[in-house]
């Protein structure tokens, strides 16, 4: 009998209830604005901004309206501008180019390597192109934060980090987005606490901090907040800084807080469903795994693999193949951006400059989401239909009789 799954790769877990209380309240009393408080009540999103603050270990938090504006806010505050060039990874998601290109910057990519991480060597060559570093650690892949870290510090280069997939993961022990002088998140449906839509920002830097405050649209209501530096430091910027309005509301914030708190446990059970698939994977011929690195402590929220050297006819005929039993896989080499997935070379208006290495990586890369909706022996089955279609194709089992390598 042919195995076949019927799970959804999109259908995430539903919003827990105490969440959906706290929500409940929040519509009950009807002040879904994060300033309009009564006297002596704090707002839902001045006190995730706390929260979360507290979870990151650092100073200050601002929640806003997506993990894109959280970038954006991140590029104006640390002083970025029309024609400034950004280098950021050719691995990314649209909305990490978006950013930059939303303040008429211009964004200069970085190769990946084939462990999907960002190529220090590259970006060693790149560094001196740039004053920023829009560092994204795409499907959760972290580099060597130290080695990065000194390449840019050397270069006068500010890090800001995209921790879209990152939220709860650590690199030698210290959390996702505390290496660069500001991280940010996402809050977003797919991601590791969901929303709907919403972002965050930390830092540890008073001024980036107020400023970013300031850009989300406060008006001059920033002493409403917990998570951010005393007045004085606002003194000095308010009149300077524009109100680019993309706040948090209370709403989004309430449903929010209660999932804080689950992060570690769900850190977990994606961390179980990625090992159970990739001990599933693992030795299959015509297939290559990412080498993780002991320092990472990832989430797993999703799980990626290498065809290198495949024909994308071939890799077609796997990806209808796997459709046909169940199994959604998203592939980065395909010439026109698919749902989510688009490439470097689709952005046009970032005019990017080839870079054969990730052309030659993202041509075999596939791509899987892992929702907390799965199973242990979903992931396992999963695992099994793969590796079965991987080695039915390298047989030659395509209704086209291709070849699988392109030499
Ligand atoms: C989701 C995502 C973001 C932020 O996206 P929004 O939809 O704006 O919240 C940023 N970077 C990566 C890599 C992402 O996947």
């Amino acid at each position: 009998m042919t195995e076949r799954f019927t799970g959804s790769f999109t259908q995430q877990e539903p919003i827990p209830d105490d969440a959906i209380a706290a929500a409940v309240a929040v519509l009950r009393h009807g002040r879904l604005h994060r300033y309009n408080t009564i006297p002596g009540e704090l707002s839902e999103t001045a006190l995730l901004e706390q929260e979360f603050a507290a979870l990151m270990g650092a100073r200050y938090a601002l929640a806003v309206a997506s993990g894109g504006y959280a970038m954006a806010t991140a590029l104006r505050a640390v002083g970025v501008g029309p024609g400034d060039v950004v280098l950021s990874n050719a691995f990314t998601l649209a909305p990490v180019p978006g950013a930059i290109a939303s303040l008429g910057a211009v964004p200069r990519f970085v190769d990946v390597t084939d462990d999907l991480t960002i190529d220090l060597d590259d970006l060693a060559a790149k560094v001196g192109q740039a004053k920023v570093l829009l560092l994204s650690h795409m499907r959760g892949h972290v580099c060597d934060m130290e080695r990065l870290m000194a390449i840019c510090n050397a270069a006068g280069v500010t890090v800001i980090e995209d921790c879209a997939h990152t939220m709860g993961a650590h690199w030698r022990g210290l959390p996702s987005g505390r290496h660069g002088a500001m991280g940010c998140y996402s809050m977003q449906t797919y991601k590791h606490v969901n929303a709907g839509e919403g972002g965050f920002l930390i830092t540890d830097d008073a001024e980036l901090a107020a400023k970013s405050v300031l850009l989300s649209g406060s008006y001059m209501l920033y002493e409403r907040h917990l998570a951010a530096p005393g007045p004085e430091v606002f003194e000095a910027l308010r009149l300077d800084t524009p109100n680019i309005s993309g706040r948090m509301d209370n709403l989004r914030a309430a449903i929010l807080r209660p999932q804080l708190g689950l992060l570690p446990e769900r850190v977990a059970r994606w961390r179980a469903l990625y090992e159970t698939l990739e001990a599933g994977l693992q030795g299959a011929n015509g297939l290559r795994l990412t080498q993780r690195p002991s320092h990472e402590d990832y989430v797993g929220s999703s799980f990626q693999f290498l065809l290198p050297g495949w024909k994308p006819q071939a890799v077609q005929v796997l990806l209808s193949r796997c459709a046909a039993r169940g199994v959604e896989l998203k592939w980065f080499g395909a010439d026109q951006p698919m749902a989510f997935t688009s490439r470097y070379d689709h952005w046009r208006y970032a005019t990017p400059v080839a870079l054969p290495q990730t052309d030659a990586v993202l041509a075999g890369l596939i791509d899987l989401r892992l929702p907390l909706t799965f199973s242990a022996d979903d992931a396992a089955l999963i695992g099994r239909i793969i590796r079965d279609e991987v080695a039915q194709v390298l047989a030659g089992a395509g209704p086209l009789g291709v070849a699988t390598r392109a030499d």
